[in-house]
């Protein structure tokens, strides 16, 4: 039953070889050593704010290796590694001193062409560091320019919704008992979508594969689409407590409890271990949320929520004891898009696990979230000419 989430799709061609591939302090400095089953274009650079080192690679095979094993150092605190994009990994290092790269090269054996990647960052200052940060932009390596321009409003009555996949690529979310998060919510996504296209709805994902997509790089999806409704769907793993059934939140400045505040701050994270640039973004979400005080977004959003939570109760699905709750959520800021994350139930809890492994239990919950989003629509609908004045 596992065995599906569990699976990947790699395009790669190189493959990592954890047994022989280090990342160790050396000599006041600290160096890596990856041994590849062959040569691949690679870049390395630092990101700021927290301090990191970002090295991508073109077609390489991650999997198997584990973060933990190759690290023995105490310059840099963690190593995450994954997809970024379908045929692009990345491995990220976080730093506990201010490093700068002073050499890499990558070395293919003649014969065998095998490869080794080899790369020494020495201490350098906190200014220094913090001048050298920043992802290089090179048109090779460029992700798709987001598009700036919001898609022109529709009047046609279809509804269109986006759906988010929580996590992705590198950042696998939550995991328990060899299932991540980011490959159970993407079946649910696709499941979900499935029942809302049936009833007409226009139906888009934030991502349709195992790749990794930016808190922010979703809003945009959003804008850019055109979108009437996201819905981002998660399942992540609270530590003790006991925490089960879905819960369903909405954006606020200030969290509704700390377990949602734990839960929007662990996903800022998973963009920090993914090697995002936040260096350039500033705190607009802060000006956002004041804005969002005067918009009519955010009481579309209450209701939106308070629909769904109201659908699962009559459908009879298990929800939490509080099932509404909010907190500083970056992938709900959308200001004029309403915008909801449902947590489907806790992989920590094992109830809710045993449920989302179950098509039975997702084509009901799938159905309930469905049937809750038409009806929104329809009370939406009915009062856009109060809004519109
Ligand atoms: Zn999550």
């Amino acid at each position: 039953m596992a065995q599906g989430f569990g699976a990947q799709t790699f395009s790669a061609l190189a493959r990592v070889d954890p047994a022989h591939s280090w990342i160790r302090d050396r000599k006041g400095g600290l160096e890596l050593e990856l041994a590849l089953s062959q040569g691949v274009p690679y870049r390395i650079f630092t990101l700021d704010d927290p301090r990191r080192v970002v090295l991508d690679f073109r077609e390489a095979d991650w999997s198997g290796v584990q973060g933990d094993g190759l690290l023995r150092s105490d310059l840099a605190g963690e190593a995450t590694m994954g997809l970024v994009r379908p045929g692009w990994s990345r491995l990220v290092l976080s730093l506990n001193a201010p490093l700068a790269l002073q050499r890499a090269a990558l070395k293919i054996d003649p014969d065998s062409g095998s490869a080794v990647l080899t790369a020494r960052f020495i201490r350098v200052s906190a200014s220094d560091f913090a001048a050298r940060a920043g992802a290089p932009y090179d048109a090779a390596w460029a992700l798709p320019p987001a598009v700036q321009k919001a898609a022109p409003p529709r009047d046609d009555g279809v509804l269109r919704v986006l759906l988010d996949p929580g996590h992705g690529g590198i950042d696998p979310g939550a995991m328990r008992d060899g299932i991540r998060e980011s490959t159970l919510m993407l079946t649910f996504a696709r499941e979900l979508r499935e029942a809302l296209v049936r009833a007409g709805v226009e139906v888009w994902m934030t991502r349709e594969d195992d790749s990794f997509v930016s808190l922010e790089g979703r809003v945009e999806r959003a804008h850019e689409l055109g979108a009437d409704v996201l819905i981002s769907l998660h399942a992540d793993a609270l530590a003790g407590g006991g925490a089960r059934g879905t819960t369903v939140h909405t954006l606020s400045k200030t969290a509704t409890d700390e377990a949602s505040r734990k839960l929007a701050e662990r996903h800022e994270r998973g963009d920090i271990l993914a090697g995002v640039d936040l260096s350039h973004s500033d705190d607009v979400v802060a000006d956002v949320l004041m804005d969002l005080a005067r918009m009519e977004t955010q009481p579309r959003s209450e209701k939106l929520a308070d629909a769904v939570v109201n659908g699962l109760r009559s459908a009879g699905l298990p929800l939490n004891s509080r099932p509404r709750r909010a907190a500083g959520y970056s992938v709900l800021k959308a200001a004029d898009i309403p915008s909801i994350l449902i947590e489907v139930g806790f992989l920590s809890s094992d109830r809710d696990r045993a449920n989302l492994l179950d098509p039975v239990f997702r084509a009901h919950l799938s159905g309930a979230v469905r049937d809750a989003v038409l009806a929104w629509h329809l009370a939406d609908k009915a009062e856009a000419p109060l809004r519109r004045q």
